[in-house]
């Protein structure tokens, strides 16, 4: 019986230590490898000094050392916390100081963002550094290279975490301005890992797609739910993400029989016209999470792969990967038909409530809470976040466990299944990414060269799900055009963060009560984005 995240591998390694475990491109690692490779670190991270509940922030890229990085951490009782190596410096040093990690393991890929978002740090509150497949690093803290790998101790060390401790955090975006971390437990990936396995039927022959990049909350589904399984996990290189054709190929080549993506990977596929009928030949199922499928995206892929499952999955990284579940039944013929998001997986509860925490009628709209096995245990070290939207048992308001705000809207359907209808916040996607719009906000106003900004998301209907739009006023005097400011907040901003479209205002357009008129902004853009897309057709 399997109780930690780890206990997965090492029972693969067991049952089947020559099968391969993971690929990217050239490098390959068998179960049995893994297996070993991150019992050395583990010991490695020990004898460095590494404590139970310590984190351990990887700088490291999708490849098989990274898992096995992830797999060393746990086995050392430790946390990893997975960061995002394309961000800029500022936002990785701000996630740094929130965690506190007692060192950082680092391959080449990582180096340079590692080296400067260290740099800013006193002696005393640098983490140590471990380098996995790195062949320079990061001054005077580095406890031990990959070579000591090789040297270190093979027999698993003994471990003391229960499955309610924590595994990783994911930090993400925040409205504040300040990235927030996700805690995760073993318990929390084990259960729905458990439950995904047994409903997709997932097995030894299986060779899994591993696309989001690794602070996606969706990839821990990827590798825990392959390795669980004994199959071959296949790690999406990041380019293909930007190339369809390349997309598609590596679906064909790789003869993938699980696909798993955010739906822009599926729409940028579908509008380029790279996959053929019948196409994908060893594909299986289907599965997307993260935001909504277009619907004409939907019946492009049904009618080409009639061969193949496809399921929506929904839920928060609050609530670990999905909470809830709809696989198609038969291709829409509809393309406004709204897919639903189903039905709760086992050991989840879904529900619809008004302001008074009361159920709605069915049918009605209302506030998505989620509560169940899924559950995070909290946001890291911030209670008033947490408390926020983990609400705790209540007798007085009928709350019998702790639920989770998710700050979606959605409803109930007569046939029983949930519907999302969109955010009641200021929280969108773009091509996948969960962005806090206050997030971007706080940046541009640190610029120092905007008198006033305000930045809205506006729904494209196409890949690239909520076009990010800012609205700007000029500091007085400042010669200040929409490209001074996207490149100076690429130093504060992740890439997917920059806004694709700007407005510039001599003041913003105020309501009557005198806040900024975000309504009014919306329909300007997406007026400004109607007329573009005339104009281009
Ligand atoms: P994340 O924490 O990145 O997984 O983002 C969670 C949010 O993404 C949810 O609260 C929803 O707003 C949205 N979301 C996740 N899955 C779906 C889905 N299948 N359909 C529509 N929206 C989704």
């Amino acid at each position: 019986m399997t109780h930690l995240i780890n206990h997965y591998a090492t029972h693969q390694a067991e049952v089947r230590p020559e099968a391969t475990a993971i690929v990217a491109g050239a490098k390959k690692l068998t179960y049995a490898e893994l297996e070993q490779q991150s019992n050395r670190l583990a010991n490695l991270l020990i004898r460095a000094g590494c404590e139970r509940g310590d984190r351990i922030c990887l700088f490291v890229d999708k490849t098989p050392a990274a898992v096995v990085a992830m797999h060393g951490v746990m086995k050392a009782d430790c946390v990893y916390v997975p960061i995002d190596i394309t961000s800029p410096t500022p936002r990785v040093q701000m996630i740094l100081e929130s965690c506190r990690p007692r060192l950082i393991l680092v391959d080449e890929s990582g180096v340079r963002l590692a080296s400067e978002s260290l740099s800013h740090m006193s002696e005393t509150q640098s983490p140590m550094v471990g380098t996995m497949e790195a062949s320079d690093v990061v001054g005077s803290q580095c406890v031990f290279y990959e070579s000591d790998l090789l040297d270190a101790e093979p027999a698993p060390p003994g471990s003391k975490n229960a499955p309610c401790d924590p595994a990783h955090i994911l930090f993400t975006s925040g409205s504040t301005g300040t990235p927030k971390g996700v805690v995760i437990s073993h318990q929390n990936v084990v259960h729905f890992v458990d439950w995904g396995r047994e409903y997709f039927g997932i097995g030894p022959d299986d060779r899994v797609s591993g696309h989001p990049p690794l602070h996606f909350d969706l990839s821990t589904f990827d590798i825990y739910g392959s390795i669980a399984s004994g199959a071959e996990l296949h790690m999406v290189p990041a380019k293909a993400n930007l190339l369809p054709k390349l997309l598609s190929s590596f679906i064909r080549d790789s003869r993938l029989t699980q696909w798993f993506s955010v739906p822009s990977a599926l729409t940028m596929m579908a509008r380029s016209e790279t996959i053929d009928h019948n196409d994908f030949p060893d594909l299986r199922r289907l599965l997307w999470c993260g935001e909504v499928l277009p619907t004409p995206t939907l019946i492009h892929l049904m009618e080409r792969l009639p061969h193949i499952q496809f399921t929506n999955l929904y839920g928060p990284t609050e609530t670990t990967i999905a909470s809830s579940y709809y696989t198609v039944p038969e291709c829409p013929t509809d393309p406004q038909e709204q897919i639903p998001i189903g039905e709760a997986c086992t050991g989840e509860q879904l529900f619809v409530l008004d302001d008074q925490l009361q159920a709605v009628e069915q049918g009605t709209q209302g506030d998505l809470y989620i509560s169940g096995e899924g559950l995070s245990l909290e946001y890291w070290e911030d209670r008033k976040k947490s408390e926020a939207v983990f609400l705790q048992p209540d007798e007085r308001l009928g709350l019998p466990e702790k639920i989770y705000k998710t700050g979606d809207l959605a409803y109930q359907g007569k046939d029983g299944l949930f519907n999302f209808l969109g955010r009641n916040d200021s929280q969108i996607k773009s091509r996948g990414y969960r962005i806090e719009l206050g997030e971007i906000e706080t940046a541009m106003n640190a610029l120092g060269i905007l008198k006033d900004c305000a930045v809205v998301g506006v729904p494209t209907g196409g890949f690239e799900g909520t076009a990010i739009c800012c609205a700007f006023v000029p500091e007085a005097e400042a010669d200040v055009t929409s490209q001074v400011i996207r490149s100076q907040a690429s130093g504060l901003l992740p890439r997917y963060m920059l806004p694709a479209r700007w407005l510039s205002f001599e003041s913003l357009p105020k309501t009557g009560n005198g806040k900024t008129d975000r309504k009014k902004l919306k329909e300007m853009f997406a007026e400004a984005m109607q007329a573009e897309s005339q104009t281009v057709s």
